[in-house]
């Protein structure tokens, strides 16, 4: 049979792109722990927001659930771990109350952000909390303090809206997967109306976040669509897809595996913009590349915006002894 020729495609990938420093750890933590304790290892709340890692580890042995009491009281000695995400500071209590024994895969970053609430708090500041309401990393943040505390701030029009409940100084913090640009809007309106609010040290949004959100502007500009692969309940990811659709892109889809790409969608284009989010394994950006190379004569070329070297440490639990390298 006669076939034509596919149609000629230049993906640029971008790069930094998927994993980030703090889901490489949570993923570690829950594999290092049901190679140490054997199965089930339970996980309070998916690890990453990724079906395929949680789908993966689920088949090594861990066990999800949303709150603690899930875990049946035959299993309360088995470890539990805790996201990257973070969590309020009533769950590792509640742990502690049932003597479970608990690992924490907080990422580092969310930690610091946990901790400057409190030192905020403690030099009573009231603080304002710029993030995505509902999201575990927020209800993990404002959880660190109690309720009531902290104030949530969503969009520019709250913080305009804003009334302080006090005459203290005000200070704010936030997550660390929001978008760059959206955050700095914000802020600006915070600091026009409240010149003296504290601000962080280096600002929350952490590197991996900003980092992938600049190498998306800068393939953007340069291709028609965008694909970022990544879950839907990803915060970092939704930004990324954001991101593409402001500085142009025709198409910008946000897609967990090749089967959800809608091909009609991508019909006609001759560039495509590819990225993942952090919590998005490579394997699967491969997968993508995959099907598109099925369709079209595929010509990858990568977009370097940054290098990252950030590794951060196990819990000392999982840390191997006996090898020097490591
Ligand atoms: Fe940590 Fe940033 Fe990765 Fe979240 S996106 S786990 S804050 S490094």
């Amino acid at each position: 049979a006669h076939t034509l020729p596919k149609p000629p495609l230049t993906i640029k990938l971008c790069a930094p792109r998927g994993f980030c420093a703090g889901v490489d750890r949570a993923i570690q933590i829950v594999e290092l722990a049901l190679e140490k304790y054997g199965r089930p290892v339970y996980v309070r709340h998916e690890i990453v927001h990724n079906r395929y890692v949680v789908d993966g580890l689920r088949a090594k042995g861990a066990v999800f659930v949303e709150e603690l009491d899930e875990i049946p009281a035959e299993h309360a000695e088995r470890p539990v771990i805790f996201s990257a995400h973070g969590v309020p500071k009533s769950v590792p209590a509640d742990a502690q109350t049932r003597n479970m024994f608990y690992l924490d895969a907080t990422c580092p970053l969310v930690s610091k952000v946990h901790k400057e609430a409190e030192i905020h708090h403690r030099r009573d500041r009231e603080i304002l909390l710029i993030g995505h309401k509902g999201h575990p990393e927020v209800i993990g943040t404002m959880g660190q303090l109690p309720e009531g505390t902290v104030t949530l701030i969503e969009t520019e029009q709250d913080a305009w809206e804003f009334e302080p409940k006090s005459a203290r100084q005000l200070a704010f913090i936030t997550q660390t997967t929001l978008s760059v640009d959206d955050t700095a809007g914000i802020v600006n309106v915070l600091r026009e109306r409240f010149p003296d609010i504290v601000a962080p040290h280096k600002e929350d949004i952490c590197y991996a976040t900003t980092n992938r959100q600049e190498a998306v502007k800068a393939v953007a500009p340069l291709v028609e669509a965008m694909i970022v692969v990544g879950a839907p309940n990803s915060s970092n990811s939704q930004r990324l897809r954001e991101v593409a659709e402001r500085e142009g892109c025709r198409v910008s889809a946000l897609v967990q595996r090749a089967a959800d790409i809608d091909w009609d969608a991508f019909d006609g284009i001759s560039s495509l913009g590819l990225t993942a989010g952090a919590s998005a394994p490579e394997a699967l950006v491969e997968e993508i590349i995959g099907a598109f190379a099925e369709r079209y004569a595929v010509t990858v070329d990568t977009v370097r915006t940054a290098d990252e070297t950030v590794v951060f440490n196990l819990p000392r639990e999982l840390r191997q002894t006996g090898h020097p390298s490591t």
